[in-house]
């Protein structure tokens, strides 16, 4: 699998994964700055009058011109269940073992019909199991305490959440980000 680059705003956060094609396309357009990281493609295109094809390269982390500003970076990132396993590293929040994907489910701590939100900071991954023992209740009733705080994702951690494939060096740049708190740093 190609690896995606990554790409920065011009104040330096994450702004998109890209495919190589695009970044290339970022170059053509002079709209680079600056990239940092490995290089990790060296692209090749038609064949030039001498006979070469031509080639450009790219490095993983590029920070592009004139895109910034908050219309494009949604404070919370959107809540689905796969990244819902992804930040709880596929662990059950009740019995605290991991399990592969598909065994796994979205609990909500607080049950949507007592007043519970679909929101980052009341939802868990659960096993199947214990997502039907814990049933209609909140932890305390079920008596089935929580292994793990759930937390909202920031953006450098959701940018890490969203790619399973990512590079040493854009992984060290992201994870600068991270605040402590993540389990990421665990
Ligand atoms: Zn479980």
């Amino acid at each position: 699998m190609e690896p995606l680059i990554l790409t920065l705003e011009q104040s330096g956060l994450p702004r998109a994964w890209v495919c190589i094609e695009e970044a290339i396309t970022y170059h053509a357009k002079h709209m680079v700055i600056w990239s940092a990281g490995e290089h990790v493609c060296e692209y090749r295109g038609g064949i030039q009058n001498d006979g070469r094809r031509s080639r450009i390269e790219t490095q993983s982390i590029l920070t592009l011109r004139g895109i910034s500003g908050a219309a494009h970076r949604p404070a919370v990132p959107a809540l689905s269940n796969g990244l819902l396993f992804a930040r709880d590293r596929q662990v059950c929040a009740y019995c605290a073992r991991r399990y592969d994907m598909h065994d796994l489910s979205c609990d909500h701590v607080m049950p949507v019909s007592k007043g519970g939100r679909h929101t980052w900071t009341n939802v868990v991954t659960a096993c199947r199991g214990c997502n039907t023992k814990k049933a209609d209740r909140s932890p305390e009733q079920a008596r089935m305490p929580l292994a793990y705080v759930p937390y909202t994702p920031n953006r450098h951690e959701h940018f890490i959440l969203r790619n399973r494939h990512i590079l040493a060096d854009q992984m060290a740049f992201l994870l600068a980000g991270v605040p402590r708190t993540s389990r990421l740093h665990a």
